[in-house]
């Protein structure tokens, strides 16, 4: 159904204040107005959302940031943000970190709790809906995911 972007990202930002919070991490929210509507299911791109901050929050130690932001682009699509100063992911397992079950460092990753699937079920959930998903990424720097979605079509009158 159609969904305004500003509803569902308040609603994930609220979901996460509290846990920054808890970890003395600053969080962030920059959403432009008047953004499209996108034609999505709610539920599925709550877990894309609640995946990607989760992600940010863990891999990010107290005293840094986290951000949530989305434009829209030049070719109408709605690009969301998710920004962290964290851990940050090594270049060369940044190609394989949408594969399931990809962790970067099995060690760490067994003391963080987790299935190494967060990620890769993003992935098929945004692509499904006609969008695209990208990490960047420096090592001790810190991690930006981009998602972008499609515009609802403008409105056909049917007779
Ligand atoms: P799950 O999401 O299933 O609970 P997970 O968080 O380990 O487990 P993914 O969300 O798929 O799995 O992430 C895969 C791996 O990518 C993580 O184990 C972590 O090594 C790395 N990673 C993901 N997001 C970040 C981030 N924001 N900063 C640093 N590393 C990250
Ligand atoms: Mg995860």
């Amino acid at each position: 159904q159609p969904l305004k972007p500003i509803e569902v990202l308040e609603a994930a930002a609220d979901r996460f204040r509290f846990q920054c919070q808890q970890k003395n991490i600053d969080f962030h929210l920059s959403l432009k107005e008047d953004l499209p509507r996108i034609y999505a299911a709610r539920d599925q791109i709550d877990q894309v959302l609640d995946n990607l901050l989760s992600n940010a929050v863990k891999y990010t130690p107290e005293g840094h940031s986290v951000s949530l932001s989305a434009r829209q682009k030049a070719d109408g699509f709605v690009e969301v943000a998710i920004s962290d100063t964290g851990i940050g992911i090594p270049q060369k397992d940044l190609e394989r970190i949408f594969e399931r079950f990809y962790r970067v460092d099995k060690a760490r990753s067994r003391s963080m709790g987790g299935t190494g699937l967060g990620l890769a079920i993003a992935r098929e959930i945004v692509q499904a809906h006609g969008g695209t998903i990208r990490m960047e990424s420096r090592y001790r720097e810190g991690t930006t995911v981009r998602i972008t979605l499609p515009p609802c079509e403008p409105e056909v009158t049917s007779s």
